[in-house]
């Protein structure tokens, strides 16, 4: 094998240490960060993840809860969760697990949902924002991305990018975000043509598309940073696997991310610095408001 591995469970935990010494700092002002997480009751998988979320935050300090939805769930329940999460000042992030159950209509759910409180950056206000290059939260899992490539002084800049997957949580946000740091970006989706020969463009490429080994090494140009997103469950395979061939793709990367312990645990410890960055804003404007009252 001759790429690095990106190691993004140490990098995780590094970031958390961080994360939970600004947890105690906003303690001292009196605030305990908080995040409510809406998922769907009969979802294993979305459970699972949440399980692992709310396990993290817990650990660093920040109060956790989550809110079942089921097949019985009516529209207007999920609606009134969220603005009473939204009208609450104690709650300063919420996250939606897609997917929700089929008959409700995340989409509105999403609409309801204020910027402010979004830590997930899916919200289509956060989306925009990303588009605008305004100030707001970013999606955590490419925003997980992003942090891997800064912490291994892998630059952007004029660099061929493509990013196969155009979904509104990976794809496109982490195309958009590639931008920002000036690489040349190309989308890949189902209905690209010559995908293996687009793929031997890219300086750096993510793999965001939800097939396990979809990605072989012959696509890959020697000295290319792949960043797969992937994890993919297998039968008879002990753990996730991603959505690049691993063996064939650490011969040609020169960087690369492994399934699992690659950017999961950063999606995760991304998400909870998001909560932590809306609790600070929180406290923020609480101090501005109180000089205000005093002058
Ligand atoms: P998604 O919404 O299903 O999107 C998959 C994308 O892959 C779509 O844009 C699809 O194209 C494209 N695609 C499918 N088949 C293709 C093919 N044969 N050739 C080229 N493109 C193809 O999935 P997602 O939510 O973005 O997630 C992608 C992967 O990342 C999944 O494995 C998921 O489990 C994983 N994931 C990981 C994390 C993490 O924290 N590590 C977080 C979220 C998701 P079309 O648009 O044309 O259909």
């Amino acid at each position: 094998m001759s790429a690095t591995l990106i190691d993004g469970k140490s990098l995780s935990t590094q970031l958390r240490a961080q994360l939970a010494e600004r947890v105690s700092a906003l303690s001292a002002a009196g605030i305990r960060p908080r995040l409510e997480v809406l998922v769907a009751s009969q979802d294993p998988a979305s459970l699972a993840y949440v399980r692992m979320k709310t396990k993290w935050a817990e650990a660093m300090g920040i109060e956790s809860g989550t809110y079942s939805v089921g097949e019985a769930t009516q529209q207007s329940e999920l609606l009134e969760k969220i603005r009473e999460w939204n009208a609450d000042e104690s709650v300063h992030g919420i996250l939606i697990q897609h997917p929700l159950p089929s008959q409700l209509d995340e989409s509105e759910a999403l609409l309801e949902l204020g910027a402010e409180k979004d830590v997930d950056g899916i919200t289509p206000e956060s989306l925009g924002r990303l588009v605008a290059g305004a100030p707001g939260f970013r999606c955590a899992t490419p925003l997980g991305m992003m942090r891997m490539l800064d912490a291994y002084d892998i630059d952007c800049t004029g660099r061929t990018a493509v990013v196969i997957g155009r979904s509104v949580i990976l794809g496109k946000p982490a195309a958009l975000m590639l931008l920002e740091r000036n690489a040349t970006v190309t989308i890949a989706h189902s209905r690209t043509r010559d995908l293996p020969d687009l793929c031997r463009t890219a300086d750096i490429l993510v793999a965001a598309v939800g097939r396990p080994e979809f990605v072989k090494g012959d696509w890959l140009k020697p000295g290319v940073v792949v960043l797969d997103a992937g994890y993919n469950k297998v039968e008879g395979r002990a753990t996730d696997v991603g959505d690049v061939e691993f063996e064939t793709a650490a011969e040609r990367a020169s960087f690369l991310t492994p399934v699992p312990g690659g950017v999961g645990p950063m999606t995760v410890a991304s998400l909870l610095a998001n909560v932590v960055d809306a609790a600070e804003a929180h406290l923020r404007s609480e101090q501005e408001r109180a000089t205000a009252s005093r002058s």
